[in-house]
């Protein structure tokens, strides 16, 4: 028997195979009465992993087992994707763990046979993209989020590691695969009229085309490829949408980091910012009431502003003791902080224009069936993706970018 639960070569579980493996995993007991009868069901709602929920029969303790398939899993095997990327996760969420413990889920193992994550079962919380689609606001969202942002960016920066540790931590950080999807779908397919992944709702062809023509736009667009590509800053989450995060009313966590690398510390802080203007723009729709709609769009803004402000709060409260002089000088950190900022705005509206002519969509969006409508809300979402990326270079403070998704937002509440 192997430490695999029999398996020495990668096979794809199923809810009887995952069973198994759980029970002949010596790290299992310390989670479930692997004696006892166990049940598990498949969960995965996302673009590439199977996600399975074992638990003791009966509705007892349980652990969530993430395993990557050797492809995409919402294209199947004809693009395949190497399953390694579960190490990238393992890694990755072993380090958020120990940097912010109790804002990701618990790992227990990892398995590189089969390409396996096990790890504490999020079981009273929700992905807070779908509840965020019918109005739900959770306590503290922003704020937590920019403390997780601020913990696990500072950690993994020059600031806090020296450049030797930092290099060595990088070593197991490549993952070329998935910074190639990021690098294809979100800064360079969009912007081509002919990527024959791109699609969007036929109603806003004209909107496409004319963002697709936008010189300037493409240009700024360039330089945040350019930059996501070689500012190796920190060890980035990668792919920090509202579907990568889980809540429930007195508890948030941020999943799924199978994307991270060392790359600009922005993107991870404007994925979650563009996704809440996402939110804000499907809202024109989904809140049919004008002062149902108005409160939950300021209920978005004061998340942002808040998210911001706990990210630049803990970041420089940390940056205020660093140890090494080089980095002690307060205009470097106030000019850093600062460049971390435009890069936020920059990447908010990457994350935003992706979204809605590139290859992966967001649910806000698409769940609106009537076409007129849907583009209603997505000419709100594209005035704000653009404006972002084509002024990031000259955002100076984070109500600069509360101005740009405010007038966009409110215009269409008047
Ligand atoms: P993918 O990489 O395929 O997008 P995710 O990590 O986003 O996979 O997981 C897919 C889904 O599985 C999530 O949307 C969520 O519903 C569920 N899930 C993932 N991790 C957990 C967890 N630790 N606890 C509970 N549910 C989880
Ligand atoms: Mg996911």
């Amino acid at each position: 028997m192997t430490r695999s639960g029999g398996a020495s070569v990668y096979r794809p579980l199923d809810v009887d195979t995952v069973i198994d493996y759980v029970r002949n995993r010596p790290e299992a007991r310390a989670h479930l009465d692997t004696s006892g009868v166990l049940e598990a069901v498949e969960v995965g709602d996302g673009n590439l992993n199977l996600v399975f929920k074992v638990f003791e029969a009966g509705g007892g303790r349980s652990l969530l087992i993430k395993q990557a398939l050797p492809y995409v899993r919402v294209a199947g095997p004809s693009w395949p994707m190497p399953a390694e990327r579960a190490g990238y996760e393992a890694r990755a969420l072993a380090l958020e763990h120990r940097c912010a413990p109790g804002l990701v889920p618990e790992p227990y193992w990892f398995d590189e046979v089969l390409m396996l994550n096990a790890m504490e079962n999020l079981a009273d919380q929700r992905v807070i993209r779908f509840p965020m689609m019918e109005g739900k606001r959770y306590r503290d969202l922003g704020a937590t989020i920019g403390d997780f942002l601020a913990r696990t960016l500072y950690a993994t920066s020059d600031f806090a590691l020296d450049a030797a540790e930092k290099r060595e931590i990088m070593k197991g950080f490549f993952n070329i695969e998935l910074c190639r999807i990021t690098e294809d779908l979100v800064f360079t397919e969009p912007y081509l009229p002919d990527a024959p992944r791109n699609r969007w709702n036929p109603r806003i062809d004209a909107d496409v085309a004319d963002f697709q023509a936008d010189e300037r736009l493409k240009a700024e667009a360039a330089k945040l490829k350019y930059r996501f590509m070689n500012a190796t800053q920190a060890l980035i989450h990668g792919d920090l949408h509202t579907g990568s995060i889980m809540a429930n009313d007195h508890d948030i966590r941020v999943i799924d980091p199978e994307f991270a690398f060392f790359g600009p510390m922005g993107f991870d802080i404007g994925a979650f910012i563009g996704n809440l203007w996402l939110s804000g723009a499907s809202h024109e729709i989904h809140s049919p009431d004008p002062e149902a709609r108005r409160a939950y769009r300021r209920y978005l803004i004061d998340e942002a502003v808040a998210c911001w402000a706990a990210f630049e709060a803990g970041f420089r409260r940390r940056l205020e003791a660093v140890s090494s002089p080089s980095w002690a000088s307060p205009a470097f950190q106030d000019d850093f902080v600062a460049s971390v900022l435009r890069d936020t705005a920059g990447y908010a509206g990457c994350k935003m224009l992706r979204r809605i002519v590139g290859f992966a969509h967001v649910a806000d969006l698409d769940s609106i069936e009537d076409l007129d409508e849907r583009a209603r809300a997505e000419r709100i979402a594209i005035r704000i993706g653009r404006r972002l990326v084509s002024e990031h270079a000259r955002i100076a403070s984070f109500d600069d970018i509360v101005a740009i998704a405010a007038e966009a937002l409110e215009a269409h509440d008047a």
